[in-house]
């Protein structure tokens, strides 16, 4: 456990013993849930990335938060192997959406059942109806019982558009891999004469390689600031 009397107490779930799970509930009941992807991100990016985001930006938040992070769910549906004309067919791992369905509610069931009174799932893939199903899923939960309080939100709703914009392999996600994972990244890969495009490259949004790792800071920022503010509020 990472904790002394100034800091918030917080942790990686899958790695404490029971004793310590318990001394950072009592301090802090709250969980962090990242919901991560295994979908090509182009040749410029892990295909992990949305789950290196999500968890990543769960640790930093809970860092200032307080909380236990769980291990990120590397099962998504609607990836990019769906998109019609598009040539990225490798590198995916694309899942029914019922699969998804069933496996966000019996975790939120099972995090209730374990009486954290915050639940934050963070979707590192938005793509659709993923993204809806998951938040449908924590509506279902909140509307079900009054112990716990799901959040469900990307990175990409709670920061200002002016700062980061949604975006597949693009400025924003790579910025965030740069910042939080460098090693997953290399963008020489990257088409250096023109701008790289959704069609060939897997690219959507504004041009990855002016990404960087100070961006990526200042995104995680804006993130950390928006997130702990609806944490503190639900825990009201
Ligand atoms: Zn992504």
């Amino acid at each position: 456990m990472n904790a002394t009397a100034t800091t918030p107490a917080w942790g990686l779930y899958e790695q404490l013993l029971p004793a310590e799970i318990e001394a950072i509930v009592a301090r802090t009941p709250v969980a962090y849930l990242p919901w991560g992807a295994l979908e090509y991100h182009g040749k410029h990016a892990a295909v992990g990335l949305d789950g290196l985001k999500a968890h990543g930006l769960c640790v930093e938040l809970a860092r200032v938060a307080g909380g236990l992070v769980l291990p990120p769910v590397y099962v998504a549906a609607n990836t990019i192997k769906e998109v019609k004309d598009l040539s990225h067919r490798r590198h995916s791992l694309n899942f029914k959406e019922e699969t998804v369905r069933t496996l966000a509610r019996e975790h939120l069931e099972q995090l209730v059942d374990e009486k954290f009174r915050v639940v934050f799932l963070l979707p590192g893939h938005v793509g659709q109806p993923h993204y809806d199903i998951l938040k449908e899923e924590a509506a279902r939960m909140n509307a079900a019982q009054t112990t716990t309080t799901v959040i469900c939100t990307s990175e990409t709703d709670l920061i200002s558009k002016d700062i980061v914009i949604v975006n597949h392999a693009a400025l924003g996600e790579v910025s965030f891999l740069m910042s939080l994972y460098p090693q997953s990244v290399d963008l020489s890969r990257l088409p250096q004469d023109r701008v790289p495009t959704l069609a060939d490259d897997a690219v959507w949004g504004p041009d990855p390689r002016a990404a960087s790792a100070e961006k990526g800071r200042v995104y995680i920022e804006a993130f950390v600031a928006a997130a702990k503010q609806k944490i503190t509020e639900a825990l009201r």
